[in-house]
């Protein structure tokens, strides 16, 4: 039994693909160049696409034999934090894509796990989970501001950066202050 996504696609959503247009004869081909606003979450907690923001699709549609391959590169801002120093990073990303959709009912569609092969509803194709799977592979889970971030000084929260090079909180241990003043004492 073929496994269909039970939601149905709507053909206004930004990140549907419609291939009415596009011939199922193996090899035509038609590009898709838009400008989509990204949904929530496009990425990870520290750091994502934000909502709403522009999101570049370049992307080719080739027919092949039971399906549709959708290929090509998808690119936006992302804005996160630095997982050492917390500063804001805004930063740009492009991602490529590539997956095939079977069409309802080929025998890859009956015949391959839906988490194998994406699948068409009639002329549509959904690439957001393709696109969402893409960004959080390509996004780094700890995010930095820049490679060489040294972070913050533990002990006072001042990035390193803005603190002198001999800055340091050392402090006499209590058990070994009591030690100090007898010292000064034999002085
Ligand atoms: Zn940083
Ligand atoms: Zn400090």
């Amino acid at each position: 039994m073929p496994k269909h996504t039970p939601s149905t696609l709507d053909p206004r959503s930004p990140l549907v693909l419609d291939t009415r247009e596009l011939p199922r004869r193996p090899g035509a081909l038609r590009t898709v160049k838009r400008v989509v606003p990204a949904p929530a979450d496009l990425g990870g907690e520290m750091i994502a696409v934000p909502q709403g923001a522009d999101l570049d699709l370049d992307l080719r549609l080739e027919s092949v034999s039971e399906g549709v391959l959708v290929s090509g590169t998808v690119s936006g801002r992302v804005r996160g934090e630095c997982g050492r120093c917390l500063r804001e990073i805004d930063d740009s990303l492009a991602v490529r894509v590539q997956e095939l959709y079977a069409y309802e009912n080929s025998t890859t569609d009956s015949t391959t796990d839906e988490d194998e092969v994406g699948r068409m509803q009639g002329d549509l194709i959904d690439l957001e989970p393709a696109l969402r799977d893409a960004v959080v592979l390509t996004l780094p889970t700890n995010p930095l501001c820049r490679e060489d971030c040294p972070g913050l000084c533990p002990e006072c929260g001042v990035h390193w950066d803005d603190l002198p090079a001999d800055h340091s909180h050392e402090q006499i241990d209590p058990r070994w202050a009591g030690l100090s003043q007898l010292n000064r004492k034999e002085e």
